[in-house]
């Protein structure tokens, strides 16, 4: 067997502790369309799991974690229009096809569709993942299309241009995944201008405050948040104590 893997980062690996972790709400819809099999994802919510593990692990390196708000499904709206627009340059035509529900305003959102022209696009209101992305390998990039364009897109959602050196993460139809120093750097400032994008202590804290005053339900929706960041620190373990218990009750 050869190919591209990614192997699971250890926390001797990371360059950021737990508290300096920028956590990162994303809404993932997933596009039904009942009269255009070409818009309509076929991604299930445990693709979705996998996907964004592996996103987490190239972020990993940057200090990054995106965390899954919710997965809605929803029905595309104008699904009349996919066959005259597909063949358009301009890709702003793909946004006619959110559905009628609004989109969340403190997280990113990023939907997912069978097929259209590119392998994904960034918009500041969303970002487009197509279901049949595919990438030229290039060694030691990521093994799989969809969470190497749903990481690139997401670094675009972080003010990071295009870097046409194959093995990076901002290469034009690559599987490669590295960031450089200077892409890390200006991402996380990026991060820091969302008002609802926290660093994991901010938020363990927060938590910490609710468990506290026993607003329980509160503090569990922010453990989960952070529950699977990738590594090991004391923070992470109470909060996954914290949260078995808590769903044991
Ligand atoms: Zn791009």
């Amino acid at each position: 067997m050869t190919g591209c893997s990614l192997s699971p980062l250890s926390a001797a690996e990371s360059a950021f502790v737990f508290a300096d972790f920028l956590v990162v709400p994303v809404r993932i819809h997933l596009l039904s369309a009942k009269e255009v099999p070409a818009l309509h994802t076929t991604l299930v919510e445990a693709d979705i799991q996998r996907i964004l593990g592996k996103v987490n692990k190239v972020w990993a390196a940057a200090g990054i974690h995106f965390s899954l708000e919710s997965v809605q499904r929803e029905e595309a709206a104008r699904q009349d229009l996919y066959d005259k627009e597909v063949a358009k340059t301009d890709l702003a035509w793909v946004k006619r096809h959110y559905s009628e529900k609004p989109r969340i305003t403190n997280a990113f959102n990023v939907y997912y569709i069978k097929q259209f022209g590119v392998n994904g696009v960034y918009f500041p209101e969303a970002i487009f993942v197509k279901d049949t992305a595919s990438l030229r390998k290039v060694e030691n990039g990521l093994d799989e299309p969809l969470p190497r364009v749903t990481s690139h897109e997401l670094g675009h959602a972080l003010s990071l241009p295009h870097r046409q050196n194959v093995t990076n993460l901002m290469a034009s139809g690559t599987s490669g995944f590295a960031l450089s120093a200077d892409e890390i750097q200006r991402a996380r400032a990026a991060a820091g201008n969302f008002r609802w994008i926290k660093p994991a202590g901010t938020l363990f804290a927060e938590a910490g405050r609710h468990f506290d005053q026993g607003q329980k339900a509160e503090a569990l929706k922010i453990y989960q948040s952070l529950a699977l960041l990738p590594l090991d620190s004391p923070e992470l373990t109470q909060v996954r104590q914290r949260l078995k218990a808590g769903a044991g009750r």
